[in-house]
């Protein structure tokens, strides 16, 4: 006799995972599963997403062996996780024909991509009358919940933290608890996932993925990081930061519990996390950042492009140990410590006027904890086209800045062990010819502003 599960002929609701890839304090997943219908759990491999990827991409490998990890833990609570590979709407089309579904739940993205994505799904569903639920889980604030008095979004960092910041304390309640860093209680509800339901999965090997020997690093960090963050951060040889920026990008740690966590701790890690959220929310704001500057005239930027030393930097040659280190550390093991990123950038765009989205691709083919919308402020930052840009006469020196951060040249060496033999490059640019060239090209590009 054939089991007869609930998927068969009950009514159901979806909960449909992204980039919050965990069970606990999951806004979506708490109103799901306080929704009156089981909840059936699913992810979808993006094949739009996955196709424009190498074989070997640790970010692939790292959200597979999550996923299956999750399916581990639904399945001890009687339920299992449905993952589909290919295209959302596709895939969408199939599942209202496989299940009876009322209402699909799940958490807001920011990426242009995504929100097309989520309306033509929400569409499609409306024909079917089921509805489309979302919340907010990835950031503290997103969208217009911290704007300026005259309800425009904040183009500067200091001032939409003074904001963030106090929104926070405005929501403090007798027991200190931030009502903004409260948890949902998830696990109050899991007996309201579908029960009987077989695990559906799909394997790397199937998507056309290869494992990779990149390490991830744990979500367990240290007190003692955070506590002494702010006089640690910037020397790239201490490991000194928290290193959850993958966690964070794929949802396998809650901004709530880490904000809650370090705002006692350090007020310069919290304010890290601040600059996430501003990010996050300048992209929603302003989605055309992806391919353009956000200050308009920077467009204007006669850049060099020389694929040579394109080649150069992408391989850790350009004769500068600052840069060549944090690519090669880069290159190695999917991480660049952020002091380091914001040399290599400004050397990139700066001294070899390549156009900085050229520098943000490579970095989001490589970063593990790649996010387009930090990535792509980063480099604006740095280029000097983004907000709190930094005037673009300031122009990092590459030997000043290690001399400055990495005195010792533990760093440099542990990725550069030919440091100082005829084996490594001479410089590619002179750095004080590189230096007026770049600020003759930024005049004549910004004159007449
Ligand atoms: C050119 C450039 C590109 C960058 N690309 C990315 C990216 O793709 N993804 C990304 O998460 N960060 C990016 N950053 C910001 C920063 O370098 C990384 O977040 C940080 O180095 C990650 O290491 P960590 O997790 O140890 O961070 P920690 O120093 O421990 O900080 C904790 C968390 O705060 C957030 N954070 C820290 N600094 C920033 C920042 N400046 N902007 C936004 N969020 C921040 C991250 O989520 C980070 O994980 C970029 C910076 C630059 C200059």
């Amino acid at each position: 006799m054939d089991i007869i599960t609930n998927e068969d002929y009950m009514k159901n609701n979806i909960f449909w995972f992204r980039r919050d890839l965990r069970l606990h304090d999951n806004a979506g997943l708490y109103h799901a599963l306080k929704s009156n219908l089981p909840i059936i759990p699913i992810f979808i491999f993006d094949t739009e997403i996955l196709d424009k990827l190498p074989t070997k991409d640790a970010r692939v490998e790292f959200i597979h062996s999550v996923l299956t990890d999750l399916d581990e833990e639904l399945q001890s609570l009687g339920s299992a996780l449905q993952i589909y590979y290919g295209r959302p709407l596709e895939i969408w089309k199939g599942i209202v024909n496989k299940y009876d579904i009322s209402q699909v739940y799940t958490n807001h993205d920011f990426e242009p991509y995504a929100i097309q994505r989520d309306t033509d799904v929400k569409d499609m569903l409306a024909q079917k009358n089921i509805g489309f639920q979302t919340f907010k889980d990835h950031v503290i604030f997103e969208k217009d919940e911290i704007t300026k008095a005259d309800g425009l979004p904040y183009s500067v960092f200091t001032p939409y933290k003074r904001k963030w910041l106090a929104k926070v304390e405005e929501g403090r309640n007798d027991a200190g608890l931030s009502y903004f860093y409260k948890p949902y209680p998830t696990e109050k509800y899991n007996s309201n996932f579908a029960q009987g339901l077989s695990s559906k999965r799909v394997s790397l090997k199937k998507m056309g993925f290869e494992k990779t020997d990149i390490q991830i690093p744990s979500t367990d960090v240290a007190q003692g990081i955070i506590k002494k963050y702010e006089a640690q951060r910037n020397f790239p040889a201490i490991d000194g930061t928290s290193r959850l920026g993958i966690h964070f990008r794929f949802g396998t740690v809650s901004i709530r519990e880490k904000a809650r966590k370090s705002q006692h701790l350090s007020a310069v890690y919290l304010s890290e996390l601040v600059w996430r959220d501003f990010y996050a929310t300048i992209l929603y704001h302003n989605p055309q950042v992806v391919t353009e500057a956000y200050r308009a005239k920077y467009d204007r930027i006669e850049w060099l492009n020389n694929e040579e030393h394109f080649e150069a930097w992408k391989n850790g040659m350009t004769g500068y140990p600052l840069v060549d280190a944090g690519i090669r550390e880069l290159n190695a093991t999917g991480h660049m410590h952020n002091r380091v990123r914001m040399l290599v950038a400004s050397f990139l765009t700066k001294h070899l006027l390549i156009d900085w989205r050229w520098g943000e691709a490579y970095f989001a083919e490589k970063l593990l904890d790649f996010d387009l919308a930090s990535n792509n402020g980063g480099w604006q930052w740095a280029s000097g086209s983004g907000t709190d840009a930094a005037p673009y006469f300031r122009i990092f020196s590459p030997m000043a800045q290690l001399e400055r951060f990495d005195k010792q040249r533990k760093y440099v060496l542990k990725y550069i062990p030919e440091l100082g033999t005829d084996e490594y490059p001479q410089p590619i640019v002179d750095h004080k010819m590189a230096r007026e060239r770049c600020l003759a090209t930024y005049k004549k590009a910004l004159a007449g502003q």
